[in-house]
């Protein structure tokens, strides 16, 4: 296989010294530290409280060193003391221009987060997307089936919105059931899915008709992090090629995107670009709070460049990955970025018989299985004992799947966490967003 062709937006900044890069983001965000400070109570008593001096801050570096960092939990008992918004919102209580507003699922029983942005940070945001769209090989005027519902969540909204920005003819086919996806899918042809990995692999298992035979050439797969082994037979059961993208809610938006490399191989795995230009993502070593070296793990914190009347400045997301630095793709690009497949969750670790266990690496081991669609853990209690039960379902349209499936994956999860796990199978249900795949029932004293 050759290299494929670069893809270009932007090239100045693409292919540009990553210095300059560095200068573009400093002089974007030396403007919305003082304009964030002068109009956010939210921020500006954060930074009060930790003895900010705004007017010193005049690099990248002194950003790093003296801005505290934030994350959801502040903005929760912000909301909580300062019903029904928050004082982080200012923009609305001073509305100039329409606000597009946004929950979250708040399934920690913490309580939902309010997040809202501008029709001009709207505008924005497309063009932070125009970059991973043009690196997927996607065209304006091109038809892209969207299969994330349209609701309150920003996932879902911020995706139809930046196809839509960006020129394509989208299909909203999110609220409907699979069977009926399919149906708009023949009938309409589209040349792109935009939504979550392992539901392109579930659309795929209940199709009735192989979709390889279908107008999908590209696959705009995330929300989750899956192995490279799984991505391959998804491209290969729609006869199509995948590319990444990662966001989270507070950014209200993706802001990592594959390249025209997408997952990669096996020795050169593909990586989830920042889109410099629009996101400053610090990559931090959860003991030294440092910025890591290329190819080392880290906590992602991050600051939008082009939210000026919402901003989110430093906020951590208890996101982890492996950091490449800027120009290690082997596309060359001067944005830096995350090794696709290895973001998971910093306060996800679950553990078990004492042992600490990683949701990714669990999806990795189960998913490394061939003919495993979706699985769900179930944690309890016999005793004192932990017991850690998986309920794998197999892909229908494999006659002769289950011989020997629950022995596959219950090894590949011996190998890789260390524990015995009891296998059954059986079917789970789906979701088109991210999967809840673990029930934790265990009694604690
Ligand atoms: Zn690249």
């Amino acid at each position: 296989m050759g290299q494929p062709a670069a893809r270009v937006h932007d090239a100045e900044t693409e292919f540009g010294d990553p210095d300059q890069v560095r200068g573009l983001q400093w002089s974007k965000l030396e403007g919305i530290i003082q304009r964030t400070y002068e109009t956010n109570p939210f921020y500006r008593s954060v930074w009060d409280a930790a003895g900010v001096d705004i007017a010193s801050v005049r690099s990248l570096d002194d950003f790093r060193l003296a801005i505290p960092w934030v994350d959801k939990s502040m903005f929760l008992a912000d909301q909580v003391a300062n019903p029904p918004v928050g004082t982080r919102l200012s923009t609305e209580m001073d509305p100039r221009e329409a606000l597009e507003y946004y929950t979250t699922s708040g399934t920690s029983g913490r309580g939902s987060e309010l997040h809202a942005q501008t029709t001009s940070e709207v505008a924005a945001m497309v063009d932070m997307y125009r970059y991973g769209f043009t690196w997927a090989g996607l065209s304006a005027g091109e038809k892209m089936a969207l299969t994330l519902p349209i609701t309150m969540l920003a996932g879902g909204r911020v995706e139809y919105q930046a196809a839509v920005g960006f020129g394509m003819s989208v299909l909203p086919i999110g609220n409907y059931d699979a069977e009926r996806k399919l149906e708009v899918i023949r009938q309409f042809a589209p040349t792109s899915l935009f939504g979550s990995t392992t539901y392109f692999a579930h659309l795929a298992a209940v199709s009735e008709e192989p979709v390889s035979g279908s107008s999908v050439r590209t696959l705009l797969t995330g929300l989750e992090g899956v192995g490279l082994s799984y991505v391959q037979r998804l491209e290969e059961a729609w006869g199509a090629k995948a590319f990444d993208r990662f966001g989270c809610a507070q950014m209200r938006a993706d802001f990592l995107f594959s390249c025209e490399h997408g997952f990669g191989s096996a020795k050169s795995p593909g990586v989830l670009h920042a889109i410099d230009p629009f996101v400053l993502v610090e990559v931090l070593d959860p003991v030294t709070g440092l910025q890591v070296a290329d190819g080392e793990y880290g906590e992602m914190f991050v600051t939008s460049l082009y939210h000026r009347d919402t901003p989110l400045i430093r906020c951590r997301l208890y996101d982890g990955g492996i950091y490449r630095a800027a120009g290690t793709c082997a596309c060359g690009r001067a944005f830096s970025g995350i090794e696709v497949g290895t973001i998971g969750r910093t306060d996800g670790v679950k553990k078990i018989k004492g042992i600490n266990v990683y949701p990714q690496a669990v999806d990795k081991a189960v998913f490394s299985v061939p003919g495993v669609e979706e699985y769900h853990i179930r944690l309890s209690s016999r005793g004192e004992a932990d017991v850690a039960q998986v309920t794998v379902m197999l892909a229908e349209d494999m006659p002769d799947s289950e011989i020997g499936k629950a022995e596959a994956v219950a090894e590949a999860l011996r190998h890789a966490t260390g524990l015995r796990f009891d296998v059954v199978l059986g079917s789970v249900e789906h979701s088109e967003y991210k999967v809840a795949r673990w029930t934790d029932e265990r009694s604690r004293d």
